[in-house]
């Protein structure tokens, strides 16, 4: 065991060490220790949900005035901001990623956090046609306690896409990150009371998913969950949800297809399908996991597909060079390996990588090889279930409609891509896939001002875009009387 000192977690905003086990957060470029923490226990659970929901009584955070809270949350973009090179380095340390790519989602986060300071000032609410002698008007009030439970994939980013909507809806949420990736979810709690949120009103609980995820999730007090993970855990949640009648927003999993038709600009179709499937290591919900290419083209782009598979740099995630980091953990790598394995057996062929990487530098870490598949069919279960890794299962297709089938013939609906000059083509392919988001002659680009969810398995509900806030709010009807007499019944 290594002899950092314990890191404390927030229980109703008091820091200090869980009731749980000790365990260690490992960096997966190497394997050595980078953080030392006691994890929450049972009861750190409900002492983190009854202080919240205290706090949301009592601390007045609710009833500030909207602009007030938008102040707050200004302030923690602004922190986020000054805080921006340790926090990315840390993020790198967590999760491995390339310090180019936490950069980004630190700058995520923080642009998060003033969107929805944004949302929060500007929310209308409406007054609705009357029908009598009232006034009608729908508006919205906080929920209570909510929970928000994350991935180990990008966790400052989606830690504050469900924070800075939460917080700024006016209630108190109580965060459980990925067991792996402890440390972003505790820094931005620090930063959000820093910045003025009420103490008790954020609490982190990290630990395992099936013991304090399952209990916050099943917690009374808790209102609604919002969860980004899996697709088991989040059918999980969605029933425990079912009995209590709560509601819950769901970002589950994808097996996304990138679709290159004969007229596309092969510079860019290149780049964007390598950058699709390959950047993040795969481990990204939307990674574009399934491509589909015209066979006209299909020889010819994969040539220059794998050779550019073969030329990204793959390495030590603190170097701005470095295009691909290591997995998330030794085991996730063995995952990924049985996949490959399974592709191979199921008659597939490994058209480029397909091992880990050789070189003293990669000894320690979790590295794997982008690798490219070719020879499966679409109903192959390489092809048809998430790997979560720079794994990309190449396919020919013959015509438009064969192509639309092919892509919506999965159990996943997140994400697209659609390459092509052809824009009534590229727009009708586009409206034809069922999909949660799609990118044409473009992929993976974000704004936090545009929806984001899944259909289908991938998930329920939809984080972002101005509405985005309302999902941290009840909807309510008023009526107010203007009639000069009373109500026809007390007449009689
Ligand atoms: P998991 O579903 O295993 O875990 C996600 C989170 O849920 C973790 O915090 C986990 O805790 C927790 N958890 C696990 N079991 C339970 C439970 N019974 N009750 C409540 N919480 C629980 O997913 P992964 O961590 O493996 O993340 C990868 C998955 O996330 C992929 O399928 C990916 O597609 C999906 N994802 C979806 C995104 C989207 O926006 N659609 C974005 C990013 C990822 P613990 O860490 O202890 O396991």
């Amino acid at each position: 065991m290594s002899s950092l000192e314990l890191l404390p977690i927030n229980v109703a905003g008091q820091w200090r060490l869980g009731g749980g086990d000790v365990y260690e957060s490992l960096y997966p470029a190497t394997g050595e220790v980078i953080a030392r923490l006691r994890a929450a226990d049972l009861a750190d659970v409900d002492e983190a949900i009854q202080g919240a929901d205290r706090a949301f009584r009592t601390s007045g955070w609710a009833q500030r005035l909207p602009h007030e809270r938008a102040t707050v949350l200004h302030r923690a973009a602004q922190l986020i901001r000054e805080r921006g090179e340790e926090l990315a380095q840390k993020q790198r340390l967590d999760n491995g990623k390339p310090i180019k790519e936490t950069r980004n989602l630190v700058a995520s986060a923080a642009a998060t956090f003033q969107f929805f300071a944004a949302a929060c000032e500007t929310l209308e609410e409406s007054i609705t046609p009357s029908r009598g002698a009232f006034v009608t008007l729908s508006v919205h009030e906080p929920m209570g306690v909510v929970a928000a439970i994350t991935p180990w994939n990008s966790p400052i980013a989606s830690e504050a896409q469900k924070m800075a909507p939460a917080l700024a809806a006016g209630n108190a949420v109580v965060v459980k990150p990925a067991e792996v990736t402890p440390l972003m979810a505790l820094e931005l709690a620090r930063i959000c009371e820093e910045a003025g949120v009420p103490k008790g009103m954020i609490s982190v609980l990290p630990g395992k998913g099936s013991v304090i995820g399952d209990a916050i999730t099943k917690h009374p007090l808790v209102k609604r969950v919002s969860f980004t993970g899996g697709t088991a855990t989040g059918r999980h949640i969605a029933h425990i949800a079912a009995d209590k009648m709560m509601p819950v927003s769901l970002e589950l999993g994808g097996k996304s297809a990138t679709m290159v038709l004969e007229d596309a600009d092969i510079d860019h179709a290149v780049a964007g399908v390598l950058y699709g499937i390959f950047s993040s290591s795969g481990e990204s919900c939307i990674a574009g996991s399934r491509l589909f290419v015209a066979r006209s083209i299909y020889a010819q782009f994969l040539t220059r597909l794998s050779e550019g598979a073969k030329a990204l740099r793959i390495g030590d995630p603190a170097s701005e060079d470095t295009q691909m980091g290591p997995l998330i953990t030794a085991r996730h790598r063995e995952s990924i390996e049985r996949y490959v394995a399974l592709g191979v057996s199921e008659g597939g062929r490994i058209r480029t990588g397909g091992m880990r990487p050789r070189s003293v530098e990669f000894d320690k870490g979790y590295f794997y090889a982008p690798t490219i598949i070719e020879g499966l069919t679409n109903r192959a279960r390489t092809a048809q279930e998430e790997i979560f890794g720079p794994v990309l299962v190449a396919m020919p297709f013959d015509s438009e409609r064969e192509l639309i089938e092919q892509a919506n013939d999965s159990v996943y609906a997140l994400a697209a891509g659609v390459w092509s000059r052809d824009f009534k083509r590229a727009w009708r392919i586009g409206r034809a896939v069922q999909a949660g988001t799609v990118w044409v002659n473009t992929y993976k680009q974000f704004s936090v001002s545009t929806p984001f969810g899944g259909w289908r398995d991938s998930g329920l509900g939809r984080e972002k875009g101005r509405a985005g806030i309302l999902q941290y709010m009840e909807q309510k009807s008023m009526y107010w009387g203007t009639n000069e007499q009373p109500l026809p019944w007390s007449q009689a």
